[in-house]
């Protein structure tokens, strides 16, 4: 399997005293960036060359660049530096300074005036590499910062656009409102929180406590931890799979805490990926989640690959929607159905209560999975946030597929949970764009039809068609998007706007 390079980054907890309380600084990552989006996360970054230049000399210069690293990328993303609360000025003077790499001129404006960034201060307080999975990876080294009452700290300002918020937080407020999934928090950083949380209301907090317990997040191995608990109750994991690029991986998720739980998406058709996935569910069990029973969201091959083989190694019950379990009959068995709108709770430390929720449309028997208390809703293949979503004719209707859309929304769901991709953290945006955008193709397909009928001379056939209504897309993407426009004509067969004569469509009067 091909992976990138981790590249060397560090983040700074920076954390406060404030009003009898421990406080930590969160930032959230733009919901349109690249990676992670929309997460809720400490401030950081890559490790830069100035950085390295300036340590070199130290007894260990990795862990020294990463200091300074974490405390430029705090100084840069948040305005935050000890003693600028009276130089405001000279403080954004030093910042514009750093971020257009002139580093001397930056580094001798904060000299003037008595502003540290502390490199020295910071407590070693883990470090996480991005898995292999994911297309963009960093090595990250986690410092532990206390910005003291009296050293003059300014309040956090944003600039750029990578990150939208910032806002100090009570660690436990930071956690009940990721239990709410009213924010995205990825797992170095509930590891964090659950430290600081626990010493929040000491009246000396015991941060080189904190930090050690910080450091200790590996299991007996040594190993990262695999667990991602994207809202309690809730975890999820990318599995390789044949799947349509770019997209490269199908998330697997295990919902509930306890004993009863449930894999959703056993995809993975690969020996190596399914050992992954063994190891993955060994150590849930570890921690007290013990996966029962399998489901599927839908038929398609790179949702079912893994599913015999999984069901036979781990000796668990397979269910499904029953339109699923009928397109499977001959190639994957299942051992029984799901009706819509069934619920299943699931007991344990955060008990959830799942909802199937059926969604015809990319696939007929396509249900997506809803946990109530959260609002997280297990999405399937009716999005992702990386790649689109094909509605092709025979298992895709394209009517039934923004009928389903529309009904998603009207549930609510605080995080949307695609089965490519990261999660979605603004669902009533992504669903009211999916269906914008489908919405939008179609009158680009109605005024192709309508283009070609006024030529005069015959109906539109595909290849008349596909290089209007499909203009804006790159030609690579063609033999897709004819499947697509297929889809598109049906539905608009289906709504009388439409008739079709052999291979070549034309509008109806009433339409024309
Ligand atoms: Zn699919």
């Amino acid at each position: 399997m091909r992976t990138t390079t981790a590249r060397e980054a560090a983040s700074a907890i920076l954390v406060r005293r404030r009003d009898d309380s421990l406080e930590v600084l969160l930032v959230r990552r733009d919901p349109s960036a690249s990676f992670l989006p929309g997460l809720t996360a400490f401030p950081g970054g890559a490790v830069d060359d100035g950085d390295r230049a300036a340590s070199a000399s130290a007894p260990d210069p990795a862990d020294a660049a990463a200091r300074r690293a974490a405390m430029r990328e705090l100084f840069e993303e948040t305005g935050l530096v000890a003693g600028a609360a009276d130089h405001e000025d000279a403080a954004a003077a030093a910042r514009d300074a750093w971020l257009d790499h002139r580093n001397d001129e930056a580094a001798a404006l904060l000299a003037t005036r008595g502003m540290r960034l502390h490199p020295d201060r910071g407590r070693p307080a883990g470090r996480w590499i991005t898995p292999e999975y994911s297309p963009i990876r960093f090595d990250t080294r986690f410092y532990l910062v206390e910005a003291r009452h009296d050293e003059g700290w300014p309040e956090p300002s944003l600039v750029g656009h990578e990150l939208d918020k910032v806002a100090w937080w009570r660690p436990s407020d930071a956690l009940a409102a990721w239990g709410r999934a009213e924010h995205l928090i990825g797992p170095p950083a509930v590891i964090a929180l659950r430290a600081l949380a626990r010493c929040e209301n000491d009246p000396e907090p015991d941060l080189d406590a904190a930090a050690r317990a910080m450091r200790e997040t590996r299991g007996a191995d040594g190993r990262q931890s695999q667990r991602w608990e994207v809202v309690p109750g809730v975890f999820a994991m990318p599995f390789r799979t044949p799947t349509l690029p770019p997209a490269t991986h199908t998330n697997a998720y295990v919902l509930g805490s306890g004993s009863g739980a449930v894999l959703v998406e056993p995809a993975t058709p690969f020996e190596d990926e399914q050992d992954r996935m063994v190891d993955w569910l060994a150590e849930l069990r570890d921690g007290g989640v013990e996966v029962r029973e399998m489901w599927l969201t839908h038929h398609h091959p790179d949702h079912v690959g893994g599913a015999t083989a999984l069901a036979r190694r781990l000796g668990l019950p397979l269910r499904a929607h029953r339109v699923t379990v009928d397109r499977l009959r001959g190639t994957v068995a299942c051992n029984g159905t799901i009706e819509p709108d069934e619920v299943v709770e699931l007991d344990g430390p955060h008990p959830v209560r799942v909802r199937a929720f059926f969604t015809p449309g990319h696939a007929p028997g396509h249900l997506c999975y809803f946990e109530e208390r959260s609002g997280a809703l297990l999405a399937g293949d009716m999005v992702a946030s990386i790649g689109t979503i094909l509605v092709a004719p025979g298992d895709g209707d394209m009517a039934l597929y923004l009928e389903s859309l529309r009904a998603m929304g009207r549930l609510g769901p605080t995080v949307l949970l695609p089965a490519h991709g990261f999660p979605v953290g603004d669902p009533h945006q992504k669903l009211e764009g999916y269906v914008a955008h489908r919405l939008m193709r179609e009158r680009k397909v109605l005024d192709a039809l309508d283009r070609a009928s006024s030529r005069g001379t015959r109906d539109a056939t595909y290849a008349d068609l596909l290089p209007i209504a499909y203009e804006d897309t790159p030609k690579a993407v063609w033999p897709l998007a004819a499947l697509s426009l297929q889809s598109h004509l049906l539905k608009l067969q289906h709504d009388g706007r439409a008739s079709r004569h052999g291979d070549a469509w034309r509008l109806t009067a009433s339409s024309a």
